[in-house]
């Protein structure tokens, strides 16, 4: 926990101080130093500074800085009076040793980062150390952002962070950038290089790199089990020793290995590993002279070399990386130290007759290369035999694509269809619940508000858990297994068309499960342009939380062809995304290639235990969802339609003739004086309540679908989540009986009119304004903060909303000519 996140008063103890040299030295003279109680007093009015109290005296901090310093609770360690020793007060921990860690060895807890290329098993061994459920998947660009977890080992508290995967260290990708910056500024305390041991050439190009920073590290080299299964054998405590870091081999999809790897990293932590030595990567003497010559300049400015490792600044510098150059942007030897290089640049290229940045990957790879000769006999490369055959088949230019369509239909006639047993369960269960309340509770407006608010919305949405589970089950399979991969490889020449790349084609997919997710994976695609494009045709396709609604209508207008109608609507979705995709490429954004590179895989057996943790994370999510913003809904939206309360005499003559004008005199006198008098005061007051006014003044807009009202307040509450649209129809058609099943109440004919809430065409048309109009407000939200551009989720919601409006009328009237 960081002192930036504590709340008014909260009073905790400093556990560490991260940050480089002169920051270090300034806020510990301020007092803050390791076992030190300090209290959070308040914000200042915009949030930055925040006033800490601390022996005694109060001192102000910037939010950045207070983000520099590790805390925990004062109660951590008073529940933890043996294994967590409160550290000492701090006293002897004199500001004057500052610039160096060892003051801080003492303490108990190891912040730890992952870092590896993508799809090297970060992410399985994050989770499986600290019992996450990270997202996993078997291809580049599962992770975005960093993920934070912890355990308790031994003693220590070991912070570990999941970044996202990154080939080298540089400024080229976001997911780069975002992985150097954090490594420059967090400090980790150790490193965890994940490395994939049957695939290690490539993989330790970017342990190069960290041996440059020059920081404390361990390789984990993972997947050894496919090393296991290659003819390949490697001495990795030789290689270890060679390149002066610990290598430690793991399994992380069993989590063989792992007590291993957290045991070494202990023993680096506490700096008592024999293997840990600092080398350099030695590259051509020409080189290393450049090399050289920018480093003795960067180490006389103590500013950043307080910061960076001199070398790897240097090297950096030289292959004209763009952020190296901003972090010495403020340094007064800036002139000097570009002066140096750009010579040394030059000289290197005439020399070498190669660029800069060519010669110095090629003298990393002839390193790791050599250390591999020395330490690894066979090959690794060879391509695993069932990965070839598999390929062979679905990337096949006759098969891929019917194999594709085959996948996608099972998927979605399996979410509706093998669904739909257990759905029923939960129905009859969410029925007897609700028919139970009725009878056993006084009348009432609690009453009213659990049955017709609570049970009517949130019941009425729950029962298609099952559904969702099974289209993510799909999906998580997809990408575990390394398919996903290939789905973007068929459809990359399609993509093209539209002028996307393949890698487009993932996101896409990754919407049938929730558009939120969907657009943030949308980091792996390096071309701005194209990324802006997906992201804005996202919200067509349609997201799980829009199943119920298919499910409902479907369920009750088009029964016996249920799998087809399902998939033609998500079919339709597709289409709109490729036309808008291709409309937006012609018309705003210009053409801009990318090259496709995109990494494919072996294939690799997901293992029962993680989908199971994938699944039961997803039903998690879903039912806190339920307990959330769908039962607040719900409720707001009965409160909204069950006031203001009316009373018989309320009711003007001039309305009940209208109510009765239409109703066949048979049902008059079926019904009897009485009943018909209830029916239209529930209709009068339906229509009076302010939900009734707000529907009223926005149902002209859909009129020529004939919506009606109480289905243009749904539409409207779908903006909060989707799954809304069916709790708010389970709120407002309220049935005869209490344990009546939504499907049932939306069609069964209003006694009064005769006539049925939704028909057929209706539904259709209401289903497909529903798959196209305004995306949910946490997509939206998502739209806004990847785009860094609220004007593209605005633009967003009306382009959508006007487009869900022209289809869903032409649907309509073509469908009434049937
Ligand atoms: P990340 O991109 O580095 O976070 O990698 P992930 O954790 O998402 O894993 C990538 C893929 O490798 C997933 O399909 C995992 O199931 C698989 N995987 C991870 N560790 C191992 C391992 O030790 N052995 C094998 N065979 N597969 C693994
Ligand atoms: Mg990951």
């Amino acid at each position: 926990m960081r002192l930036s996140q504590l709340r008014p008063g909260e009073k905790v103890i400093v556990t560490k101080i991260l940050g480089h040299g002169a920051f270090r030295k300034r806020v510990m003279e301020m007092g803050f130093v390791r076992g030190r109680e300090v209290t959070m007093v308040l914000n200042a009015p915009l949030q930055d500074p925040i006033k800490f109290k601390l022996m005694d005296y109060e001192v102000s901090l910037r939010k950045s800085e207070a983000n520099l310093i590790e805390v925990e609770p004062i109660e951590y360690w008073e529940s933890h009076p043996d294994t967590h020793p409160r550290p000492g007060t701090g006293e002897h921990d004199a500001p004057a040793a500052t610039d160096d860690n060892d003051v801080f060895r003492k303490d108990k807890i190891i912040n730890v980062a992952l870092i590896g290329n993508p799809n090297c098993g970060k992410t399985s061994l994050f989770n499986i150390a600290s019992g996450a459920h990270e997202h996993v998947g078997n291809y580049a660009g599962v992770t975005v952002g960093a993920k934070a977890g912890s355990l308790k080992y031994k003693g220590y508290k070991i912070n570990i962070v999941d970044l996202p995967g990154t080939y080298s260290l540089s400024a080229y990708s976001p997911e780069e950038l975002y992985v150097m910056r954090y490594l420059n500024q967090e400090t980790p305390d150790v490193i965890v290089n994940v490395v994939v041991a049957s695939n290690l050439e490539r993989n330790l190009y970017l342990t190069t790199e960290l041996i440059d920073m020059n920081r404390s590290m361990v390789i984990d080299l993972n997947m050894y089990d496919e090393l296991e299964r290659s003819k390949a054998r490697l001495e990795y405590e030789q290689l270890g020793k060679l390149l002066g870091v610990p290598v430690v081999p793991t399994k992380a999809s069993t989590g063989w290995g792992v007590d291993r790897l957290l045991d070494t990293i202990i023993d680096v932590y506490e700096m008592r590993h024999s293997d840990v030595r600092h080398i350099h990567v030695k590259m051509r003497p020409t080189i290393e002279q450049g090399v050289n010559a920018v480093k003795d300049l960067i180490k006389d400015d103590p500013s950043i070399s307080e910061n960076f490792s001199p070398r790897y600044l240097a090297i950096k510098l030289l292959e004209g990386d763009t952020e190296a150059k901003d972090l010495i942007r403020h340094s007064d030897s800036r002139e000097k130290i570009e002066k140096c290089r750009d010579a040394e640049a030059a000289r290197i290229e005439r020399d070498l007759n190669e660029d800069v940045q060519s010669a110095i990957a090629a003298d990393k790879y002839g390193f790791i290369q050599g250390a591999l000769a020395e330490t690894m006999e066979g090959d690794t490369l060879k391509e695993e035999k069932t990965t070839r055959i598999i390929d062979a088949i679905v990337t096949n230019k006759v098969f891929g694509f019917p194999i594709f369509f085959i996948v996608m239909f099972l998927m979605f006639w399996a979410t509706f269809r093998i669904g739909s047993y257990p759905m029923e369960w939960i129905e009859s269960l969410v029925g007897w619940i609700s028919g139970l309340i009725g009878e056993h509770m006084a009348d009432g407006p609690l009453k009213d508000l659990i049955t017709d608010g609570i049970i009517g919305g949130v019941g009425g949405v729950i029962v298609f858990l099952p559904n969702i589970l099974i289209l993510y089950f799909f999906i998580s399979f997809m990408e575990d297994t390394g398919y996903m991969a290939r789905v973007a490889f068929i459809m990359d020449k399609l993509m093209h068309k539209m002028g996307l790349h393949g890698k487009s084609f993932i996101p896409l997919v990754m919407g049938f499960g929730c558009n939120v997710p969907a657009i943030m994976s949308t980091r792996i695609i390096e071309s701005k342009s194209s990324r802006l494009i997906t992201i804005l045709i996202n919200p067509f396709i349609s997201c799980s939380a829009r199943i119920p609604i298919y499910v409902l209508l479907i369920g009750c207008f088009f029964p016996n062809y249920g799998g087809l109608v399902f998939f033609l609507l998500y079919f339709t979705g597709i289409v709109i995304a490729v036309l808008m995709a291709k409309l937006l490429r012609k018309f705003w954004f210009k053409a801009d290639e990318t090259p496709f590179v995109m990494e494919l895989p072996p294939y690799r057996m997901p293992t029962g235990k993680a989908i199971m943790r994938g699944m039961w994370s997803k039903a998690q999510q879903y039912l806190a969802k339920m307990g959330g913003i769908i039962l607040v809904a719900s409720i707001i939206i009965w409160a909204l339609s069950y006031f203001p309360r009316y009373e018989a005499s309320d009711v003007p003559e001039s309305f009940t003739a209208a109510a009765l004008a239409d109703t066949p005199e048979e049902i008059k006198t079926e019904l009897g004086e009485e009943k018909l008098d209830e029916l239209v005061l529930n209709s009068y007051q339906q229509e009076h309540s302010f939900l009734g006014h707000i529907g009223k003044a926005v149902e002209p807009v859909v009129r020529p679908m004939d919506f009606g009202w109480k289905t243009t307040v749904s539409l409207l509450a779908g903006a909060a989540a989707k799954e809304v649209v069916v709790s708010t129809l389970g709120v407002l058609y309220v049935g005869e009986d209490d344990a009546d099943l939504i499907s049932e109440r939306i069609t069964t004919p209003s006694p009064l009119t005769g006539q049925t809430p939704f028909t057929q065409p209706k539904a259709l048309a209401f289903m497909v304004f529903v798959l196209l109009y305004f995306p949910c407000i946490a997509t939206l939200a998502a739209i806004a903060r990847e785009t860094e551009n609220w004007r593209y989720a605005l633009f967003s919601a009306l382009y959508n909303t006007a487009l869900a409006w022209v289809l869903s009328f032409i649907v309509y009237r073509i469908a009434l000519l049937f």
